[in-house]
């Protein structure tokens, strides 16, 4: 199976299996295709693992202290016993053992050398891949093969619905350190999943059980194909397990191979009486045609992914491979086909922050599609569409009108922000008071549409969502008196460390955009789509007048900075706090608190926890002179902890934007390196989806120099030392834009697509790009160096 796998540019590897790292290796060996996620749990399972498959907007609230995203019943338990021996990597000894993601198809691929008590050796080899050719199915192929020895080889293979997620840490006294085995059981855990059906035959296995409190219906087909008749078949049923075993006598040096085929569908877009019939048809269709078929079209599926996607760093083949593992995360994370689910802050691959979609999915992911999966963009946004009752409940639950998207946000829109951290010591204000995601999601829509062209988007759903947000920014505002400005006050800004802030630039100077963007989409569909407006402003009682009172407002809020100059102050009173100098950095060159500080009173200093002014001069790019960006970043880069994983790859944009070129590369490493580094330290909860997307950034904004200025594209890259080229693509109004950008040019090819001729700026010169062409301009090159 080891031939099916790519080159080293396409591949991440494991080798030995080592207890401390596993929970890390499972969540980088998630595989995915939008529809599901399964975590890279050895197949037979181990102590102290920490399995998963989440199924994309399937959550539940039942028995937790806060809404979860499931984890689902699970399809990929296969266990092998040889002579009555489980061959497990921690009841055996283990001679050698490797494993492989390979990005290019989306296949995992093991191999373990086993030794029992005895001294019989056995060879396991695996593929697997979740398909995404069909979302639906997950395949696994495995081969065993007695290496010194012939005898008894029995496969088990089970449907596991007796599924658990973490809910909290109870409060230890000290800081305990588990040992990784049993650090999981010492978790409260609660339950999402009640049986509904159980059934084994000659032919297949189907488990459906059934979410608690949301009442989704998870159902799962499965059918083992041997490659030898086995000897024997039994099944096993219980109510919220089913299990086959074979069993075959395999002589000597002779391998036995067995496809295990799973058809996964739930309620969410099966009828529910519908699910298991549709579950084995699927299932009899894919064994039809098999392992080989199965496999070829999902690397067909993936090549289409990443004709649009990849992105290669000519002259460093480290970083072309980090950067496709960021790729392949953001890859297999994202559904196009469903309208009502986002992305959480962990993707699909892992239970940290309990699947919930933060500001990450606009700020952080969305660039990434709008550029290369378009579709996926717009299903990203319309979840937010399809979750505007919940946010206009949140408005009313605060007391506000109009809609405010959840500073965390699960299926409905509500606001499910913890109140307490999972220990129970901290209390959790960013339900109440990150406000500016509201503000992000209108940046989100409007980003799209400029590159896009989407029109119908912003007609359709867009407008809607900037205008009842423009309600609630209008109603949350609050008029100072003394200064006669309408004011933010007891908001969080984008760095955490400092709560209860007032005027927090970030939030009040995007709350301000978006009132003017909204005012200004309503004037100009009062002017090309009147019939359009008419029926919306009917359908969310919008007044005349409405908009004039945004462009109002927009005017009287207080922004405490002076865009022309220098330094802006994070929120009133920052500048009065305790500067106190980082002193210390940690092995992967991170930052460290300094001594007596920590996450929960770094805000009596001015440190950071993530970039805030800094972020809002990326943001709004063109809102800042070159001096303002310079100044801003001096002061604040310093004083930034990079405690959320979201911070490096901002640094490393505004880093190559304001001449600060080896910090800047430095960050790039940190984000791109994130998880294949766990350098937070956290990867087992998770991939960090946005830093993956902020890797992209880094690259496409960052050395690419990518922005969009008065509707169109520009470019004023930079490349690292050592990097000779870099190449990707970008889809502007529908049509594809393949890019190389070298040290002292770039070419750009429009392929043959909705537009024909698009102008560009490359460095202040303008440079008109015509369908099928390749044009190229030269780069200067101090820019270049
Ligand atoms: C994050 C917040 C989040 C909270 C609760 C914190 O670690 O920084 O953004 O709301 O956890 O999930
Ligand atoms: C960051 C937030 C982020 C959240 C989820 C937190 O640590 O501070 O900005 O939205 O994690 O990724």
């Amino acid at each position: 199976m080891r031939h099916h796998l790519n080159g080293q540019e396409w591949c991440v590897c494991e080798s030995g299996f080592h207890i401390g790292k596993a929970n890390v290796f499972e969540t980088l060996f998630t595989l995915g295709n939008g529809y599901l996620g399964t975590r890279g749990t050895l197949e037979e399972g181990f102590r102290g693992e920490y399995s998963g498959t989440y199924l994309n907007g399937v959550f539940d609230a039942h028995d937790a202290s806060v809404i979860d995203l499931v984890n689902a019943p699970d399809w990929l338990p296969l266990a092998v016993y040889v002579h009555g021996i489980r061959l497990d990597v921690q009841g055996c000894k283990v001679l050698s053992h490797q494993r492989a993601l390979d990005l290019r198809q989306g296949v995992l691929w093991r191999e373990t050398v086993f030794e029992d008590p005895q001294g019989r050796r056995t060879r396991l080899e695996t593929l697997r891949f979740a398909s995404f050719a069909d979302p639906h199915l997950c395949v696994l192929r495995l081969a065993v093969t007695p290496e010194n020895h012939g005898g008894p080889v029995v496969i088990e293979s089970a449907l596991e619905g007796r599924r658990s997620n973490l809910d909290l840490l109870p409060a230890y006294a000290g800081t305990p350190v588990f040992p990784p085995e049993v650090k999981w059981d010492k978790w409260a855990k609660s339950l999402h999943l009640a049986p509904v059906m159980a059934t084994c035959d000659q032919d297949s296995l189907y488990l459906e059980m059934r979410t608690i409190d949301s009442g989704i219906a998870i159902g799962l087909a499965s059918t083992l194909l041997p490659s030898v008749p086995p000897l024997r078949n039994t099944v096993e049923r219980h109510a919220t397990r089913v299990a086959e075993r074979q069993e075959f006598l395999i002589p000597v040096g002779v391998t036995l191979s067995v496809d295990k085929f799973v058809t996964i569908h739930t309620s969410r877009e099966t009828p529910a009486s519908g699910i298991a019939a549709r579950c084995q048809e699927e299932l009899a269709g894919h064994l039809a045609s098999g392992f080989e078929a199965a496999l070829a079209a999902n690397a067909t599926a993936w090549g289409c992914k990443w004709e649009a996607s990849d992105i290669v760093i000519h002259g460093d083949a480290a970083m072309t491979q980090a950067a496709r593992f960021n790729i392949y995360h953001l890859l297999i994370t994202a559904n196009p086909a469903d309208p009502k689910a986002s992305i959480g802050a962990k993707s699909l691959s892992g239970e940290g922050y309990r699947g919930h979609v933060f500001w990450d999915s606009e700020i952080f992911l969305l660039p990434f599609y709008i550029y290369t999966q378009p579709t996926a963009a717009k299903a990203l946004l319309l979840y937010r569409y399809h979750t505007l009752d919940g946010a206009r409940d949140n408005a009313r639950a605060n007391g506000f009108s109009g809609a405010q998207f959840a500073w965390e946000s699960a299926d409905t829109g509500h606001e499910t922000t913890p109140k307490w951290t999972a220990d129970g010591r901290h209390r959790i204000w960013t339900g109440e008071e990150e406000i500016h995601v509201t503000a992000d999601v209108a940046y989100g829509v409007l980003t799209y549409v400029a590159a896009t062209g989407d029109t119908a988007f912003l007609t359709d759903y867009g407008a809607e969502i900037l205008f009842e947000t423009s309600r609630f920014w209008l109603s949350r505002l609050e008029a100072d008196t003394a200064s006669g400005r309408l004011v933010l006050r007891r908001v969080i800004g984008p760095d955490e460390f400092h709560e209860h802030v007032d005027n927090n630039a970030f939030t009040n100077r995007m709350a301000q955009w978006h009132l003017v963007q909204a005012a200004r989409i309503h004037d100009d569909l009062a002017r090309k789509a009147p019939e359009a407006l008419a029926a919306l402003a009917h359908r969310i009682g919008l007044l005349p007048g409405e908009a004039a009172q945004w462009r109002e407002a927009a005017g009287r809020i207080l922004i405490p900075f002076d865009a022309g100059s220098s330094l802006i102050e994070q929120f009133e009173g920052y500048f009065a706090l305790k500067d106190v100098p980082v002193t210390e950095w940690d092995g992967n060159d991170m930052p460290c608190y300094p001594a007596g500080y920590d996450h929960f009173n770094a805000g009596e200093t001015r440190l950071l926890k993530q970039p805030d002014v800094v972020m809002l001069m990326y943001v709004l790019p063109d809102e800042f002179s070159d001096e303002a960006k310079r100044v801003n970043y001096a002061h604040y880069e310093p004083r930034t902890l990079h405690k959320s994983s979201l911070s490096p790859a901002i640094h490393s944009i505004m880093g190559v934007e304001v001449g600060d070129r080896a910090r800047a590369l430095q960050y790039f490493r940190r984000s791109a390196l994130v998880d294949l580094l766990d350098n937070q330290g956290n990867t087992q909860d998770g991939i960090h989806i946005a830093s993956a997307g902020g890797t992209w950034q880094a690259l496409v904004f960052g050395f690419g120099g990518f922005r969009v200025r008065n509707a169109r594209m520009s470019f004023r890259p930079w490349l690292p030392p050592g990097w000779s080229e870099l190449q990707f693509c970008l889809f502007w109004q529908g049509s594809r834009i393949q890019l190389r950008i070298g040290r002292e040019q770039a070419s750009f090819l429009l392929e043959t697509g909705p537009v024909t001729r698009v102008p560009i700026l490359v460095e202040n010169q303008e440079i008109i790009l015509e369908a099928g062409r390749i044009v190229t301009a030269s780069l200067c090159p101090e820019t270049a160096s």
